[in-house]
């Protein structure tokens, strides 16, 4: 692979033909698109990184309705941020969003450092894609982008061979996303591109017929959409073994714990429990309580913010290890 990009059309033609489609076809009343603010934008993207649109909207408009400002978040507890996030996924982009907010309110003044894109970048959640996105779209500032949807339209157009994640593919997407980006209407520009990787150049199906560019596309040229991008080389998958208790109470409700900052779904509440990778033998898994959660009347290990509920000794509910 040469790292010089072979584009197949000229950047000017590239974006007329992007911006005629995005004219006709593309989203323009999304919530974010109104009033489209650093903060705004930025947790629009956020909540949209592996997620639909239809899904985000509700989202953002509860996160924006308690949080209309980097200042209200970052005075929030994680507690609550996470609590909106919930059913979203992805907790780990709540957790840094809410950790930015800090850091902006700390260090810049509760404002983004628009001027410079590695500053941007810096902030926790916050990579080189999605900080050109919030300084395109919300400064209409000349910035390029480079998100999944993006990866995958340029990947095909003209069918670079290798998985994204591999650093030479990757430069040479980013040389194919800064060789068509314009030095106007970015903002425009910016969700056209998201917009033809999330409607036309679908990762199953890509709709090839109504794409401006499937008179020049490579991979359409050799039926070969669905070849790229290429996918990460398979890896053996560990097996994990978990151990849950479940305590139920009838007053009280479910003993639940707070899952650790490391571990899958951290921070949020889960039944006690205990992961091991691939146990030596049936029944060698530690028990829940060796995780960390004692019954009440008993010195708990466990502070209050990690132990939402403990059981009346004489109220001890029924319980049940799920394997
Ligand atoms: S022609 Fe098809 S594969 Fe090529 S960019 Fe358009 S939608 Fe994607």
């Amino acid at each position: 692979m040469t790292d010089t990009p072979t584009p197949v059309l000229a950047p000017a033609t590239f974006q007329r033909r992007l911006l005629d489609w995005f004219d006709e076809y593309g989203r323009h009343d999304l919530p974010w698109q109104c009033g489209r603010t650093p903060y705004r934008v930025w947790v629009s993207e956020i909540m949209l990184q592996q997620t639909q649109v239809a899904t985000v909207i509700p989202y953002f408009e509860r996160f924006m309705a308690r949080f209309p400002d980097v200042q209200s978040l970052a005075a929030a507890d994680q507690d609550e941020v996470l609590h909106l996030w919930t059913g979203l996924g992805y907790y780990a982009r709540g957790r840094n969003l809410h950790k930015a907010a800090r850091v902006l309110v700390d260090e810049h003044g509760g404002e983004f450092p628009l001027h410079s894109l590695e500053e941007m970048a810096a902030l926790p959640g916050i990579g080189r894609s999605t900080a050109g996105a919030i300084v395109a779209q919300s400064q209409g500032r000349r910035a390029v982008i480079l998100d999944g949807n993006v990866k995958r339209s340029l990947s095909r157009l003209h069918a670079v061979p290798g998985w994204p994640g591999r650093v030479a593919v990757e430069r040479r997407l980013w040389q194919l996303a800064e060789h068509y980006t314009p030095h106007e209407r970015l903002a425009d520009y910016t969700q056209a591109m998201m917009d033809l990787g999330a409607t036309l150049c679908r990762r199953g199906t890509p709709e090839c017929g109504r794409c401006p560019f499937n008179d020049v596309c490579l991979a359409h040229a050799r039926g070969e959409e669905r070849r790229f991008p290429e996918s990460k080389p398979r890896k053996a998958l560990p097996t994990r073994t978990t151990r849950m208790l479940l305590l139920r109470d009838a007053r009280t409700g479910c003993a639940v714990e707070q899952r650790p900052a490391t571990a899958r779904g951290a921070g949020c509440g889960a039944c006690p429990s205990s992961m091991r990778r691939q146990p030596s033998r049936p029944g060698s898994m530690p028990t829940p309580r060796a995780a960390g959660w004692m019954p009440a009347g008993l010195p708990s290990p466990m502070s209050s913010a990690t132990s939402a509920w403990r059981s009346p000794p004489s109220r001890r509910g029924s319980s049940a290890s799920i394997r």
